[in-house]
């Protein structure tokens, strides 16, 4: 069989996964990426001894037999890596002291739920059997497998349909308990308006033990990804910002990097971001109406946008590692009232910070207009990223007194950042269509191949509109055997 080559623009894990299962099948391949190391957004940094991560907060696929972790076995991803399991989701708390405990332990939330509002047994009994009903399905097979994989999910299709139409605010709306309907549409960030059917998926994997935290993090993942590429034969070309796709009568024939460098192959797939690869590296002549209604309709404020780390000299091992800090008095951010703080405490990753000190995030919505026009003014985005984590820390300080004084380092990431080291557009990560694209969207996502252009594919979160981890991998996974199947060679994978 005569081996064919595939150029892949994009080391992130959607990218890295191309690469990975094309090696395994057989085709020669190449990835270029503009920054100098793999992972994309899956990355972390060191600052003065403390790792500061970006992206994981729960990976899904931890538990040895689950659909995903056959995913990642196939990518090397967990290899030598320990992984932690949570024992809540999340702690929410109120000023005044009181606590809403989100446990991973479906019993002991729900007893918890109901000694915390006993007027709402129906209710919580409710959220209860949805989470345990989605415990008994791993959703990822029906996702990654064939028709009877998607025949098997058959019994959650009320559940499925109920839920995903329900937002977590209406859900908490229903408590007749004040605190637990203020507390119930906080716990899963700033994402109150999306369906409940996200934290009960998130809840019911936490629960069967499938979800969890590499030890190492974000940056120990893609590395242990890009080994296995290696591994496998690949090659990468670091600090190579590709510019153009090459093509020849509508047909992608290669790439041309920053330097003016061509590069030929027969397949191009670009894990890059999905505007610059349309609008930039195609210069806009293969699109839809779907692709230019997707991106004119980015969101205004992007969930995780703004994320501020300290790494501060004290032990906080005896706290949850995530809380939702509701605040005496609201803060102002961005011009925008504020009146709580999702915080992240990374006591459980020994790697994270030397013994007895913690690396403490805090995460909140963000407007890329504000940063982006502050970042014309370079001494004035920087003195505000600076009183931005001044005036967080500030309002930990009331929750863990002390900590002020404690910090020895701290960095902050608006979407500019965001955008300047991945090329995001806005910073942002993919979003949802309008529903009259749904159709339009299950079968090519936004943009999995471009309307007249042929042998030129998309993967990751852009092409399918869609994020996470595992969901970008199997895209790589699924787009190689899809070629495979066009050039008929049987699809093989092997494992780790
Ligand atoms: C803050 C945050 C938290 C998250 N938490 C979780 C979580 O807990 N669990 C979970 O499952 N998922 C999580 N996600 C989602 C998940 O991290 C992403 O969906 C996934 O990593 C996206 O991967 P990707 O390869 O599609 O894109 P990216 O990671 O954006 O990779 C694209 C790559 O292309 C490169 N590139 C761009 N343009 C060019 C060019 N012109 N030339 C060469 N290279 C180029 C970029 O540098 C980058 O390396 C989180 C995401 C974020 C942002």
């Amino acid at each position: 069989m005569t081996e064919k080559s595939i150029i892949i623009i994009g080391a992130g894990l959607a990218g890295l996964s191309t690469g990975c299962f094309a090696q395994m099948n057989g085709y020669r391949t190449k990835i270029f990426e503009r920054q100098d190391k793999p992972g994309g957004v899956c990355v972390s940094w060191k600052r003065k001894g403390y790792t500061f991560d970006y992206a994981v907060h729960n990976l899904f696929g931890v538990a040895p037999n689950s659909v995903n972790n056959s995913l990642w076995q196939e990518l090397g991803a967990l290899e030598g890596l320990e992984t932690y399991s949570f024992k809540e989701f999340v702690q929410v708390e109120d000023a005044e002291g009181k606590v809403f405990t989100v446990h991973t332990d479906l019993n002991e939330l729900k007893r918890h739920m109901e000694e915390l509002a006993p007027n709402d047994r129906k209710l919580i009994d409710e959220f209860a059997q949805a989470v345990s009903q989605f415990s008994g399905y791993d959703l990822f097979a029906a996702l990654s497998g064939g028709f009877g994989a998607k025949l098997k999910m058959l019994p959650l299709m009320g559940s499925l349909m109920k839920y995903s139409k329900l937002t977590i605010k209406e859900f908490a709306e229903q408590f007749t308990d004040p605190f637990m309907r203020k507390a119930f549409s906080t716990i899963q960030y700033d994402l109150a308006d999306v369906p409940v059917l996200i934290p009960i998926i998130f809840l019911s994997t936490l629960n069967r033990g499938d979800g969890g935290w590499p030890i190492g993090g974000s940056m120990a993942l893609s590395r242990n990804i890009e080994k296995r590429y290696l591994s496998l034969g690949g090659e990468i070309a670091y600090n190579s910002m590709v510019t153009k796709v090459l093509v020849e009568n509508n047909r992608a024939v290669g790439i041309q990097v920053e330097d003016g460098s061509k590069y030929y192959a027969d397949t191009v797939v670009s894990a890059a971001d999905g505007y610059s690869t349309i609008f930039s590296m195609l210069e806009g002549k293969y699109t839809n109406d779907l692709i230019r209604t997707y991106y004119i309709n980015y969101p205004k404020n992007q969930p995780f946008g703004l994320e501020v780390w300290f790494g501060v000299a004290r032990n906080l091992s005896k706290e949850p590692h995530a809380l939702v800090l509701f605040l005496k008095e609201p803060i102002m951010v961005e011009g925008k009232q504020h009146d709580r703080l999702s915080v992240e405490i990374f006591n459980f990753d020994p790697t994270f910070a030397p013994p007895n000190k913690t690396v403490i995030k805090v995460v909140m919505e963000s407007n890329y207009d504000y940063w982006k026009q502050l970042s014309e003014q370079p001494e004035k985005y920087k003195t505000e990223k600076k009183r931005f984590a001044d005036q967080i820390a500030q309002c930990l300080e009331t929750r863990f007194p002390g900590l002020q004084s404690q910090i020895e380092a701290q960095d902050v990431v608006t979407p500019v950042s965001v955008e300047h080291w991945t090329g995001s557009y806005r910073g942002c990560q993919a979003w949802g269509v309008p529903k009259r694209y749904a159709k339009q969207m299950a079968k090519n996502g936004v943009s999995k191949t471009l309307p007249g252009l042929s042998s030129f594919y998309m993967v990751g979160q852009w092409a399918a509109g869609n994020i996470g981890l595992n969901t970008v991998c199997l895209l790589g996974r699924n787009l190689v055997r899809e070629l495979c199947e066009s050039d008929k060679r049987k699809f093989k994978s092997t494992k780790v």
